[in-house]
This record gives C-alpha cells, sequence and structure tokens, in this order.
C-alpha cells in the first residue's frame, strides 16, 4: 500500500530515480519495523508474569494457641523473617519455571532447618526424651505421594518422603526401614542430638510433670491446649505448568509415646494434592485430622460436590472438626489458583503472595 503511494508521488513528480532508491530502502527494513512495533506491544515483564501462567504458593508453621500476649516482638519477628524467606525462596523457584514440587521440596527444607518451628531442628521430643519425625509429599499431576514416619536421624524428612515417592514402589516407610532406605540412597544421618533445642526440651519436662501432677490427683497448671504442639510445617504450591503439590513435615506432639504417628505423613489426612482439585496440607491435634481424612475431604466436596475451595475447606475446619472437638487448620491452593486458609485455633502461622505479588505474613486472627 505504502509502496503503490510512493510509486505514484514520484512518478507524478518525475522522480523515479529517488523513488525506486525509497522503495529499496522501505523493504529493506520493513521487518525490522514490523518486529518493532510486536516488540513496542509487548507486555513488560511484571504484567506478563500476571496475565500469563498463575503460580501460587502459600506455606504454614503450625495452628494453636498463638496470642500476642505470649509473644514477644523479637521472637515474632524471627518467625516472620523466617516465614517471609521460605515463600520467597518458593515463590523464585515458581517464577523461574520450577515445579510445585521443587517449591514445597525447598521451603519445607528451610523450615525444617531452622529451630523455630516442630520439624527437622525443631521437633518435639517423645515421652522417652527422643525425637521422631514425620513427613509427607504429594504430585498433584501424578497423583504419586511419598511419606515417612518415625525417623529419628533423618535431617530433612521432606526430602526423604520425596526419595520415597520417587525412587521407591511404595508410599510410606517407617522408622528403622525408612532409614535404611535413606541410607542406601546415599542420604546423610545425623545423630539425635542434632534435634535438640532448650525451649523443646523444656517443653517435655512440663509435660512430664504435668502427668505427674494429674496422675498424683494434683491439678495440672491450666492447660496451654497447644504448647508443644503447635509448629508443623506446610507448603502447597501451584507451578506455571498448572500443576499442584502439597507437602508437610513436623516433630509430632511432645510427650508422645509408643510410636505414635499423627496426620501429617498419612496422605488424605494431613497432605493431599490433585490437579482435578486442589492441594492441602494441614496442621493441628492429628488425632482428629486422621479421623477426619481432612485434606482428602476437602478435595471429595470439590470434586463430587463441586464446592468452591473456600466452602470445601470452611465445611470441613471450621464446622466437621470442631464438632468432634478437633483443632487446627489447613492451608489450600485450587487448580486455578484461589487459597485458602481456614483455622479454628486462635493462630496459625501462615503466608502468601497475594495477586499483585506482594508477600504477606500472618500469626494471629486479623
Ligand atoms: N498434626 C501434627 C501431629 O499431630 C501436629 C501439628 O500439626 O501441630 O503430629
Amino acid at each position: 500500500m505504502l509502496v503503490r503511494e510512493i510509486l505514484r508521488f514520484c512518478v507524478l513528480r518525475d522522480y523515479e530515480l529517488p523513488g525506486i532508491v525509497l522503495i529499496l530502502l522501505f523493504t529493506a527494513i520493513e521487518p525490522a519495523l514490523r518486529q518493532n512495533v510486536a516488540l513496542g506491544q509487548a507486555a513488560p515483564p511484571a504484567q506478563a508474569e500476571r496475565s500469563g501462567a498463575k503460580f501460587r504458593l502459600v506455606i504454614h508453621g503450625g495452628a494453636g494457641t498463638i496470642s500476642r500476649g505470649q509473644m514477644s516482638p523479637e521472637l515474632e519477628k524471627e518467625y516472620r523473617d523466617k516465614l517471609l524467606e521460605a515463600l520467597k525462596t518458593g515463590y523464585e523457584i515458581l517464577r523461574n519455571d520450577g515445579s510445585s514440587l521443587d517449591a514445597v521440596e525447598r521451603v519445607i527444607t528451610i523450615l525444617e532447618d531452622s529451630p523455630l518451628f516442630n520439624a527437622g531442628k525443631g521437633s518435639v521430643f517423645t515421652h522417652e526424651g527422643t525425637n521422631e519425625l514425620d513427613a509427607s509429599i504429594m504430585d498433584g499431576k501424578t497423583l504419586k505421594a511419598g511419606s515417612v514416619a518415625a525417623v529419628k536421624h533423618i535431617k530433612n524428612p521432606i526430602s526423604l518422603a520425596r526419595l520415597v515417592m520417587e525412587k521407591s514402589p511404595h508410599v510410606m516407610l517407617v522408622g528403622e526401614g525408612a532409614e535404611t532406605f535413606a541410607k542406601a540412597h546415599g542420604v546423610e544421618l545425623v545423630p539425635q542430638g542434632y534435634f535438640y533445642t532448650q525451649k523443646r526440651w523444656d517443653q517435655l519436662q512440663k509435660a512430664l510433670k504435668d502427668e505427674k501432677d494429674s496422675s498424683a490427683g494434683r491439678k495440672a497448671q491450666p492447660a496451654d491446649t497447644s504448647e508443644g504442639k503447635h509448629g508443623t510445617v506446610g507448603c502447597v504450591a501451584l507451578d506455571k505448568g498448572g500443576n499442584l503439590a502439597a507437602g508437610t513435615s513436623t516433630g509430632g506432639t511432645t510427650n508422645k509415646r509408643f510410636g505414635r504417628v499423627g496426620d501429617s505423613p498419612i496422605i488424605g489426612a494431613g497432605t493431599y494434592a490433585n490437579n482435578l482439585t486442589c492441594a492441602v496440607s494441614a496442621t493441628g491435634t492429628g488425632e482428629f485430622f486422621i479421623r477426619s481424612v481432612v485434606a482428602h475431604d476437602i478435595s471429595a466436596l470439590m470434586e463430587y460436590a463441586g464446592m468452591s475451595l473456600q466452602n470445601a475447606a470452611d465445611k470441613v475446619v471450621m464446622e466437621k472438626l470442631p464438632k468432634m472437638a478437633g483443632d487446627g487448620g489447613v492451608i489450600a491452593i485450587d487448580k486455578d489458583g484461589n487459597i485458602a486458609m481456614p483455622f479454628n485455633t486462635t493462630g496459625m502461622y501462615r503466608a502468601y503472595i497475594d495477586a499483585d505479588g506482594k508477600p504477606v505474613v500472618k500469626i494471629y486472627k486479623e
């Protein structure tokens, strides 16, 4: 079109030679011009990210009786900083096209390595003064899952759970068998002393004293029902490929005995992920979460009853669990990137990136 106009103009005014030069020039630069127009129309990176494939990440650091009065500003800052560090690390993995499984494993590893949480390094003590750790992970794309329970020498149980999922034909390995499997796959074992922290040791001593007092008929200190219990960690993620994953890791409950295992390593109770519905990680008194099959129940309400993620999670955490006196909460993401974080306790350590890409860390009901 433009070429024809130039030719007509040149012929009319006897400018044939300059006209031909102009046409040749235009033909040469036309592809570059077109490309520039296209580039000019491309969205800036931030917008492209928002309008492109969705990716989301939510983490928790346990639910329980967590009140502002109990917490010093310094300790609160430590929690917030660590949650933020884990959140940002996981988010970067997803932003750089990493998988939801990689994000979940990495986030949980960071929290396991912190003494603040009841998982990995900061795990609570059993009645016998040992530490027994549980963890699980699930891939929403393949519905594959891996879990370990009552392991005593594994620094990062979430990574061992992933190994079980990827390198064994099984879903759940426990105790010594799980550690033999770990050694066979080159996982370094740590001595029990690695898990010693004064705070958790003191919590055990208090629990043992309360137990003794109550069996002697003496009234135990007013019960802080969650003391020594909260601090389990979990993560749910949706990656750019639309794949969901969930993981949970815990030291269980203070003063547990007889090989007690809670919901965290039980697929369907403490952890569940399914690309058709959602990814869920739970925290709370495990016995109730096992009996209510919490994580799978939320997914089932979405799949079979057509509920939204928020309604399904509220139904289970705010209606069904309280009826049986089950305390705790969940974090969840659905396949479309919606998130839900209901809890029926006074607090739940939790963090997520909001729709504008801003990190949000919360502890109390606010
Ligand atoms: N659910 C964990 C357990 O029962 C504890 C917790 O989440 O606080 O082992």
